[in-house]
């Protein structure tokens, strides 16, 4: 379906600490697209005390990875009102598992991955940058004492609330949540690599079937982009340039709100 490649379905993936949380805020603010991240909803469950909170909260804290159930009932919950919408997944999957999971779920409805990021941050750089960050945990608004700082040292610029430190935010459970992305999360790279480079009909494979069948039942075709930065301002524009181009009749939200 052609008009189905204009719908963003995108994943927002990366290094625990590479801005997914940051870039994925400044793509709803510009444009009409809505995004669900993993930790932020684990975080907020964890604060009201949901029996899926209490059953994350140490994992969490250990630097280790929730189980894919568990991941999967948080996400297709909130995906399921999401269906004619244009989202981004940020977050989620982080197992080859999850992918695989995620891929059947959209698959029975019909509204298939039409991007993945792959945003490309040197571990240096994280691991300077996690020490400085800021949150307000219950809308997932991030800060960074260094690069972008709060207005007011400590408060959040919406709410007034106060900032906290996320406690897995610390040099030794960061190593944890490095090496659980390069164990489990990094594999699903080479996943989206295969699905965004193979066709699932071809000619090739099919030599009696009509050419015009092959283009009629190929399925949207899923874009892989990798950006490589250092900062999150150094990564944007190209960002933004990647979905203007591939989504030019996606509604930008009033300037005013720019
Ligand atoms: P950042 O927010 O800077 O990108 P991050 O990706 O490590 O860093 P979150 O996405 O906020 O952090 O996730 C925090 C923690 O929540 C993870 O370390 C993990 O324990 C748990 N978590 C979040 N998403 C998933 C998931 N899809 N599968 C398993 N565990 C998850
Ligand atoms: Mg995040």
């Amino acid at each position: 379906d052609d008009r189905d490649e204009r719908v963003v379905r995108m994943l927002m993936f990366g290094k625990p600490g590479a801005g997914k949380g940051t870039l994925s805020a400044r793509l709803t603010k510009k444009y009409d697209i809505l995004s669900i991240s993993t930790g932020d909803l684990l975080r907020q469950h964890i604060n009201e005390g949901t029996a899926i909170g209490k059953q994350a909260e140490a994992i969490i804290a250990r630097g280790e990875l929730v189980p894919d159930e568990v991941m999967l009932k948080v996400v297709t919950s909130k995906l399921d009102s999401l269906q004619n919408k244009h989202w981004i997944l940020d977050g989620f999957p982080r197992t080859l598992n999850q992918g695989l999971l995620l891929d059947a779920h959209l698959k029975k409805q019909n509204t298939p991955l039409t991007l993945v990021v792959n945003l490309n941050v040197p571990d240096e750089v994280i691991l300077s940058r996690i020490t400085d960050r800021w949150i307000h945990t219950p809308s997932g608004r991030v800060y960074n004492t260094s690069y972008n700082p709060p207005r007011i040292a400590g408060i959040d610029d919406v709410t007034g609330d106060a900032l906290t430190k996320r406690p897995d935010d610390n040099p030794e459970i960061f190593g944890r949540r490095l090496e659980a992305f390069y164990k489990s999360t990094s594999p699903l790279l080479n996943h989206y690599t295969t699905q965004a480079t193979t066709p699932i009909t071809s000619p090739i494979n099919n030599p009696h079937q009509h050419p015009h069948q092959v283009l009629l039942h190929r399925p949207a075709k899923l874009s892989l982009r990798s950006i490589t930065g250092r900062t999150s301002d150094e990564i944007w524009p190209e960002l933004d340039y990647i979905i203007m181009s591939m989504f030019p009749s996606l509604r930008k939200r009033s300037d005013d709100t720019l």
